[in-house]
């Protein structure tokens, strides 16, 4: 009998939750993770890949439209949320470098507003959202430290886009430059040559490209030089499924590929 009831009280518990359950959406696969850190709910994102050249469907905004709470990174990173009126939560200013899930720091700052944002709406569940943020802290704390000093610090790299500046922070690295600054922005001749130059006091160096990099884009920059090309995914496309354990499998594999290419490279 008491068994009986357990599965009844059980029950009835889980739908009381499901029901109070927030309706939340987020824009990118980073920020479902940190987001299913906080309320252990699953949460869908709207953007796959194409971050800078995502334009909003119809299907996408009614999706918005019936979200409470739509997360995502700044106006800086998706543009579209300017035509956005309700319901959303920027999580970070986009004024340093809006790529800002790439910081462990930004990103443990994030779920803590995440909680914040949740808790006022649904008071009852402000504990339980608040203790999430504390653990995901604590997890990506200790991540951080214990990778930190690893990576060299005396290697030259430069990348295509300047999306790992976040990232370089919270390491203490920095790439020598960038191929382009904005990823439409064809760089001017000038900007070329001066790269060219830095590149030449480097006979080797490492070059981490993206997935959606075209090969003649960075011909100029390879041709005749020993580099070391990585593609790195900072939106981590290929990781599934999206779930709490996401976010810190992107920043390992991220962190692994930059190590493994760093490791090519004479001291
Ligand atoms: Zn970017």
């Amino acid at each position: 009998m008491f068994k009986f009831l357990l599965f009844f009280i059980c029950l009835f518990s889980s739908q009381a939750y499901a029901q109070s359950q927030p309706k939340i959406l987020a824009s990118i696969a980073p920020i479902a993770s940190l987001i299913q850190n906080i309320t252990t709910q699953e949460t869908e994102f709207l953007i796959k890949t194409d971050l800078h050249d995502y334009q909003l469907r119809p299907s996408d905004r009614k999706k918005i439209e019936e979200a409470e709470f739509f997360f995502y990174g700044s106006d800086n990173l998706e543009i579209f949320t300017k035509k956005i009126q309700s319901n959303k939560f920027a999580l970070d200013d986009g004024k340093d470098n809006p790529h800002f899930w790439l910081s462990i720091n930004k990103m443990i700052k994030a779920g803590y507003k995440i909680a914040n944002i949740l808790g006022e709406k649904y008071p009852k569940q402000a504990d339980f959202y608040l203790n999430n943020a504390k653990k995901f802290d604590s997890k990506m704390s200790e991540f951080l430290s214990s990778h930190k000093d690893i990576l060299r610090k005396d290697v030259p790299y430069f990348v295509f886009h300047d999306a790992y500046e976040p990232f370089e922070q919270d390491f203490g690295i920095r790439s020598v430059g960038c191929i382009k600054v904005t990823p439409h922005q064809q760089s001017s001749a000038k900007k070329t040559a001066e790269l060219l130059k830095k590149m030449d006091q480097f006979p080797q160096f490492c070059l981490f490209i993206e997935p959606e990099t075209a090969e003649k884009t960075i011909q100029t920059f390879i041709e005749n030089r020993t580099v070391f090309i990585t593609e790195l995914d900072p939106l981590g496309t290929e990781i599934i499924p999206v779930n709490q354990s996401f976010y810190e499998k992107l920043l390992t594999k991220i962190f692994t590929q930059i190590t493994s290419c760093f490791s090519k490279i004479q001291p």
